[in-house]
């Protein structure tokens, strides 16, 4: 993304003496020649970053980590100190709008406030000394975060305008204001920017399991084999130090019974915690997902065996020490089982890798349950 063209037709030292019409003509045409080409600029500049923004919309660690690349970026385009995006909180009573800036909730403002009704009424990015704006106690709030400039995220649904958050940014690093073909490409950037977050959005929503917020069964069967191809692709060249990817089938021990004693709800509430904790144990580059029901799997690269079956021990242990409160605040205890199969050593392929990890989580229930069983590699299966 490249810095926008400012036209500098106004200071232009070669200016005609008033009087001499050919002169005056020539340095108009010279003018709107500037103009055009800077318009032209900014358009090649919006369709780069429309492009930078949609690819990174389905960031895969998330829409957070997303959100973090889009401010970094319209910081360095529009050479500002800083850049926020607020955002809608999801769907539910009570929707608000929040800026949680490093973990922190450091704005928020109701979806009915006036602050939010002329942002959904706005056709543009403005500052928040304009007029629609000024007196409204959401804007003291942001001034006070030393931010400057808004811009709505607008997306249209049956032409009915949606708020999806605002873009805000802070004072200029050339200390001059927004011109107004800034304000008008800033404004731009916003919707551009609220149709790209739905999308992901959406997609999130498509690879999340919507009960546990681990990653859905579609979305792990594409992740594993994504892996087994990498691993395929740069395994032979590394021969001291092998590439590999290990693989957790887990379920839980005895899950009809927590449903039967206590009933769905609190069954819910078991996989909920027991998918909470999994994410809490793994590394960040290892992905779960909720394989069936009661059921996870874990796909852990650049893990070999020794270390697949330590973090599938580390996770049994933590399952085991985490009590869910049950009905009448009483723990239920939940214990898991686990099966660990490795790529290359004990499959050859996806569905090798996959059936590998299940008869080791097989073995584990029949051993007598909570507990991890390693898949004998390919030369002793
Ligand atoms: P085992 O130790 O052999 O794994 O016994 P188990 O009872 O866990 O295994 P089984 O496969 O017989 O039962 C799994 C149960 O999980 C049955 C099903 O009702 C329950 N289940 C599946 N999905 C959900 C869900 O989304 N919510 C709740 N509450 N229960 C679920
Ligand atoms: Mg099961
Ligand atoms: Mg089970």
């Amino acid at each position: 993304m490249g810095e926008s063209a400012r036209p500098e037709a106004a200071q232009d030292p070669s200016r005609p003496l008033a009087g001499d019409p050919v002169a005056e003509l020539r340095a108009e045409k010279q003018r709107l020649e500037t103009l055009v080409r800077k318009q032209a600029l900014d358009f090649k500049t919006l369709l780069e970053m429309a492009n930078a923004i949609n690819e990174r919309s389905l960031d895969p660690r998330g829409i957070e980590s997303y959100l973090s690349y889009i401010c970094h970026a319209v910081r360095g385009q529009f050479g500002v100190t800083r850049a926020h995006v607020v955002r809608e909180t999801p769907e539910g009573e009570g929707r608000r709008y929040q800026l949680v800036d490093r973990g922190r909730l450091s704005f928020e403002c109701d979806a009915g406030s006036p602050f939010v009704l002329a942002l959904t009424r706005a056709s543009g990015a403005m500052p928040l000394t304009h007029p629609d704006l000024t007196q409204l106690p959401e804007s003291a709030k942001l001034r006070a975060l030393e931010l400057e400039t808004v811009a709505p995220l607008l997306r249209f649904q049956d032409g009915k305008p949606e708020l999806k958050g605002i873009l805000a940014v802070g004072r200029r690093l050339v200390r001059a204001p927004f011109a107004p073909e800034d304000l008008q490409m800033f404004g731009l950037l916003g919707s551009i920017l609220a149709i790209s977050l739905h999308n992901a959005e959406l997609h999130r929503r498509a690879i999340v399991d919507g009960l546990t917020q681990v990653y859905s069964r579609g979305h792990f069967d594409l992740a594993l084999d994504a892996e087994i191809a990498r691993v395929e692709r740069y395994g032979t060249h590394h021969r001291d130090e092998d590439r590999k990817v290990s693989l957790v089938m887990m379920d839980i021990d005895h899950f009809k019974k927590i449903n039967d004693a206590h009933g769905h709800q609190v069954g819910d509430a078991v996989l909920r915690a027991v998918a909470h904790a999994t994410k809490l144990t793994v590394r960040k580059s290892d992905l779960v997902a909720r394989y069936g029901g009661e059921e996870f799997a874990l796909i852990a690269p650049e893990t070999n065996k020794e270390e697949g079956i330590r973090m599938a021990e580390r996770l049994r242990a933590r399952i085991l020490d985490s009590k869910v409160e049950g009905p009448g605040g009483k723990p239920i205890a939940v214990t898991a089982s686990f099966g660990v199969a490795t790529f290359p050593g004990d499959a050859a392929d996806l569905r090798g890798l996959v059936a590998a990890a299940d008869r080791a989580l097989y073995q584990a229930k029949e051993r007598g349950r909570n507990q991890v069983v390693a898949a004998p590699t390919r030369e002793h299966a």
